[in-house]
């Protein structure tokens, strides 16, 4: 599904989140939680002028080798993608105990530094990759969801996701210091994340929700 919103620039933004979920579970963290704060921005600015256009797109088959994001990234053409100025992805957002922003290394982080100016100026709970698994340098992330097949073809991306990078192997795969990891898992459903950490759902959907939309709002603005 790909939806369009027009705005003061041509330029494109694609925001990304995969709908698709593997067996176990009920697939509420992953990927439940990354269509739902997607659907809510767009929503949210359906009548609000953004500087970027947005393609908001949900992609298929994310869980079996990233099929649908690599097919939408393989038929773009250069114009296509010189007119894309970034993608952010939504993957995983309610079960994992912190909230994250990721983006390239170096210039190609820019959604993850203004994402996370905004962060301090909404006093949001959300910070990025510390940087403690050298493979992993501080403020990226590991080529594993959608926004990998954006970056192969340069475009740079930002992603949020709420996991744990300090425990485990410090590679975000455990997303929580008391149940592990939750996504992948018959836990991955609503009434055992809700009763595992009451409010987190909330607060994660709505926190993350707010720095899209402002991060929509601010991306090409100046
Ligand atoms: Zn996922």
């Amino acid at each position: 599904m790909v939806g369009f919103k027009q705005g003061k620039s041509s330029k494109e933004i694609i925001v990304g989140a995969h709908y698709d979920a593997v067996s176990a579970g009920k697939g509420i963290d992953d990927n439940a939680s990354g269509v739902g704060v997607l659907l809510e921005a767009a929503k949210a600015l359906q009548d609000i002028e953004t500087p970027y256009s947005i393609r908001f797109v949900s992609f298929g088959a994310e869980e079996v080798g990233l099929q649908g994001s690599k097919y939408y990234a393989s038929q773009m053409d250069e114009s296509e993608i010189s007119n894309t100025v970034g993608m952010i992805n939504l993957d995983s957002l309610a079960a994992g105990d912190h909230m994250y922003v990721y983006g390239g290394a170096g210039e190609a982080g820019f959604i993850r530094d203004l994402a996370l100016e905004i962060v301090k100026q909404k006093d949001l709970n959300i910070g990025t990759n510390p940087g403690e698994n050298p493979k992993y340098p501080a403020g990226t992330t590991g080529d594993w969801s959608d926004h990998a097949p954006f970056k192969k073809i340069g475009i740079p991306y930002g992603y949020f996701e709420a996991t744990n990078w300090e425990i485990g192997d410090k590679d975000g795969y455990v997303q929580t210091v008391e149940h592990g990891a939750i996504f992948h898992t018959e836990n991955d459903t609503l009434e055992f994340i809700e009763s595992a950490f009451p409010g987190r759902v909330q607060e994660h959907l709505s926190s993350f929700s707010l720095l899209l939309q402002e991060l929509l709002k601010s991306l090409g603005s100046k």
